[in-house]
């Protein structure tokens, strides 16, 4: 299907005070002089613009900019992601957040290879049916990497149209106009040109905060601008509070002091595939180190003895915040159990930096490693079997 062909029904009609035409030329012309020089513009590389569009989501240029250099490094073709151990790929990933992109990442490669001879498909219906594509996605890809005209609809794209014609309600109960609109814009003549630039007007120009009206191509235009209602498009929802968790967690030593225990969580889910130090939800009325206890023996059926606290983590997820109390354990007596995850292993303080963890965890990491030196062990050798009986205590 030619997705630019499409007409999306809509339930609002977005008035746009300007005829497209000339928005299309004045944000070319923008385009032309104050257009950013991004990595992924510089080859049209069709896999290395899947890896850039995916890496974007929810991710801001400076932060993916050097997790795809280093992508291209390891990863340099279709051919070799597909091949590549999923923990590895992870491993990569780490710090990015979002993991789901990375295993989907794994997958679409490896179902390129099998099903496109190692192309990525150029037809939009094609594109979408890969995993973690959606349809701004593809239409990122397909208009970056072919040419080809596909609209996108990122959360950028949605913030400027948003003021463009001044939306009076939040961007999600406007999403098939909003489409329209962009499908209206989008330039049939240069499509790659005409995506990157709305992408980089919300970017630089059209901030979520304190937007560079005075700089921007479309400010006679611009329906919020000329209101001075920026400030106020997008509409918000209103916001719900956001819950937080209070989760125990253990770092568990093995009976010889020098190894600790980790678990790789199940693949599907949030932070599938990542290992982690166990532990769950403390309960109402419960103590933190009482939760690590009972939590250890129902999801590992061991028993273990709590010790120091080593840190407090809090992190924050898009949906939910955690705080993570963290003890020094030892381990007393029966055999880890995978009874709440895939994968379990014994492993020295040197060998939890080779695996793949979530950002909360690294800190426990270096949390760990710290404690370690304070104790006089470097945490390069692993071996902590001098240090570690006192911080049990
Ligand atoms: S004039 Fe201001 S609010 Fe309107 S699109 Fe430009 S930067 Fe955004």
């Amino acid at each position: 299907m030619n997705r630019s062909a499409r007409s999306t029904p809509s339930s609002t009609e977005l008035t746009l005070t300007a005829d497209p035409r000339s928005l299309r030329r004045s944000l070319l012309d923008w385009y032309a002089t104050q257009g950013r020089d991004l990595p992924w513009r510089r080859n049209r590389d069709p896999y290395a613009v899947w890896i850039s569009e995916i890496m974007l989501q929810q991710t801001q240029v400076k932060t993916a900019w050097p997790y795809f250099e280093r992508w291209l490094l390891r990863f340099p073709d279709v051919q070799t992601l597909a091949a590549a151990d999923v923990q590895d790929v992870l491993k990569l990933w780490q710090g990015l957040g979002y993991y789901a992109r990375a295993r989907n990442l794994h997958r679409a490669a490896q179902l390129v290879v099998a099903d496109h001879h190692g192309e990525f498909p150029r037809d939009f219906d094609a594109a979408i049916a890969l995993p973690g594509i959606g349809r701004s996605t593809a239409g990122g890809i397909l208009s970056n990497a072919f040419n080809l005209p596909v609209a996108i609809l990122d959360g950028n794209v949605k913030r400027v149209l948003a003021r463009l014609v001044a939306l009076d309600v939040p961007t999600n109960r406007a999403m098939s106009p909003l489409w329209e609109l962009s499908e209206t814009l989008l330039d049939r003549d240069a499509p790659r040109d005409f995506n990157q630039a709305l992408m980089d007007l919300g970017a630089t120009c059209c901030t979520p905060k304190n937007p560079a009206c005075l700089l921007c191509p479309w400010q006679d235009t611009c329906q919020a601008h000329s209101l001075g209602i920026t400030s106020e498009r997008p509409m918000r929802e209103t916001k719900t509070p956001i819950p937080h968790k209070h989760i125990g967690v253990a770092v568990i030593w093995n009976d010889r002091r020098d190894r600790i225990l980790v678990d790789r969580r199940p693949a599907k889910g949030l932070l599938g595939g990542l290992w982690e130090f166990p532990g769950g939800k403390i309960e109402a009325g419960e103590t933190p180190e009482a939760c690590v206890k009972r939590e250890i023996l129902e999801e590992l059926a061991i028993d273990i003895e709590v010790g120091k606290h080593l840190i407090t983590v809090d992190h924050a997820y898009s949906h939910f915040k955690v705080s993570l109390h963290v003890y020094h354990c030892a381990h007393l007596s029966g055999e880890p159990q995978t009874i709440a995850c895939d994968e379990i292993r014994w492993v020295t303080v040197a060998e939890l930096s080779e695996l793949p963890f979530p950002a909360a965890n690294v800190k426990i990491i270096d949390a760990i490693v710290a404690d370690s030196a304070n104790s006089g062990d470097s945490g390069d050798s692993g071996d902590v079997s001098q240090t570690k009986p006192s911080n049990l205590a």
